[in-house]
């Protein structure tokens, strides 16, 4: 990555570098990216410059990295952009954010997001909507969308966010950036707020690869934290070589945008004919059935998950403070989990994942990785009323994913009436390496 050769050779200062993108953030205000900016983020990089000076610094040495309002950070104000915990504070930083720290990285701020990671569009925050810089009046896409738009407005050099059905992709997709949802179990959960814990995985967005692997790099492995973690290969070079790609015909109905899914599926004959690769017919089978199997499982975890938000420990009491679509979730998950109904949704829901999960095994015994569009349809206009199926239907090509536990990765590809179009890349479980070279590829 650029800048940090620039930051290793003193071409700049990791202090310059905070400096500048404190001020382009402060400028930028209007975007509504950040929730809050780190106020010691300069004193962190003039201690990062004597140690790059001393030729002792870490992997990512006076990067300046968002992050996410429901990773936690000490001291940092971490509200998952909810009234909830408006006045939270971190006390204590994530397993990523430890990391991090240990390989010099200066956390610059605590970006939007929609209200507890619920949402497709970044507008659910209880403290305003995200501007998407790349279209203007429209939405950032959600819920990663702070973090999207300070990676493509350029205020920070990377962020962090989070991803239950699409919370990276997704945004990252409409504001012309790269961002990648690791494998479930590659990147510690411990310190993330969970939105749902069997999905959930924290991850990168950046402008390029290389800063989107270079960072996953630190931030993957194994952690005493949270048991599902597991060492992986990692190594990740963003080499493209030639692959056999799947391209699946099933969910093509899904793609509500026709221009969409002509787009990627030039780029993917582009590909193929670039890194001399080959396209493979795969078959997901179960993929209309994504969305419907996903929300009634993520509405049932995250009704579990809220139950500590009773307002004694943390913040307030959670339905007397939340907005419309947190309480839908918890109003849902409460009632889907009752007993009268012999978990008749839930049961039938992972019945559904194991049928999804089973189609993504199949498809990987033929095809390397998978291409497909990052999301069915463009940007809405922020504010535009939006009912919630049809929100829902944002995550349908990203979800898969999340309820097979593999890796997935989105990349610009172009645009559409000027607004960016990203191209999904899934790769199989644990095989980040793949999914890495395959995106830089495209
Ligand atoms: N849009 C999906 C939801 O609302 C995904 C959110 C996410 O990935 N955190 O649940």
């Amino acid at each position: 990555m650029q800048k940090l050769s620039m930051l290793m050779k003193g071409e700049v200062s990791a202090e310059e570098n905070v400096q500048k993108f404190l001020d382009e953030a402060r400028r930028k205000k209007d975007l509504n990216a950040f929730l809050r900016l780190n106020s010691s983020a300069l004193s962190e990089a003039e201690a990062v410059d004597r140690k790059l000076g001393k030729g002792r610094a870490g992997r990512l040495a006076g990067l300046a990295i968002a992050v996410k309002a429901n990773i936690s950070v000490e001291g940092m104000n971490i509200s998952c952009a909810s009234r909830t915990l408006e006045d939270y504070q971190g006390t204590f930083d994530a397993d990523v954010i430890q990391k991090i720290r240990q390989e010099d990285g200066i956390i610059l701020g605590i970006t939007n997001m929609d209200e507890f990671a619920c949402g497709s569009s970044g507008e659910t925050s209880a403290f305003g909507p995200t501007q998407n810089p790349s279209a203007p009046g429209r939405i950032p896409g959600g819920t990663s969308s702070g973090s999207a738009a300070a990676v493509a407005a350029g205020l920070c050099d990377v962020a962090l966010g989070s991803d239950t059905g699409g919370s990276i992709r997704n945004p990252a997709s409409h504001c012309g950036i790269v961002g990648i949802k690791p494998s479930y179990g590659r990147v510690s959960r411990f310190g993330l707020v969970d939105s749902a814990m069997s999905f959930d995985q924290i991850g990168p967005l950046g402008k390029d690869i290389e800063s989107c692997s270079a960072l996953l790099e630190v931030i993957s492995g194994k952690s005493r934290h949270d048991p599902v973690t597991m060492q992986a290969k990692a190594g990740f070079n963003a080499k493209p070589k030639s692959l056999r790609i799947g391209v699946s015909d099933e969910i093509r109905h899904l793609c509500t945008d026709k221009r969409i899914y002509e787009m990627c599926l030039k780029a993917i004959a582009g590909v193929a004919e670039k890194t001399g690769s080959s396209l493979v017919n795969v078959r997901l089978k179960h993929a209309d059935l994504a969305v419907q199997a996903y929300y009634p499982i993520q509405y049932v975890e995250f009704f579990s998950a809220t139950r500590k938000f009773d307002g004694r420990k943390y913040g307030r009491k959670i339905e007397e403070s939340c907005g419309e679509e947190v309480l839908r979730r918890i109003l849902g998950g409460l009632e889907i989990s009752r007993a009268e109904h012999h978990g008749a949704y839930y049961r039938k829901a992972l019945k559904a994942k194991a049928l999804i999960t089973k189609d993504f095994e199949e498809a990987f015994k033929d095809a390397d990785v998978i291409m497909m569009p990052t999301t069915p349809r463009l940007p809405h206009r922020i504010g535009e009323r939006i009912d919630p199926l049809s929100m829902y239907g944002y995550d349908a090509l990203t979800v898969p994913a999340n309820l097979a536990g593999v890796c997935a990765g989105t990349v610009p590809i172009g645009k559409i009436d000027n607004i960016p179009v990203g191209l999904q890349v899934i790769a199989p479980a644990f095989r980040e390496d793949i999914l890495i070279s395959a995106m830089a590829a495209v």
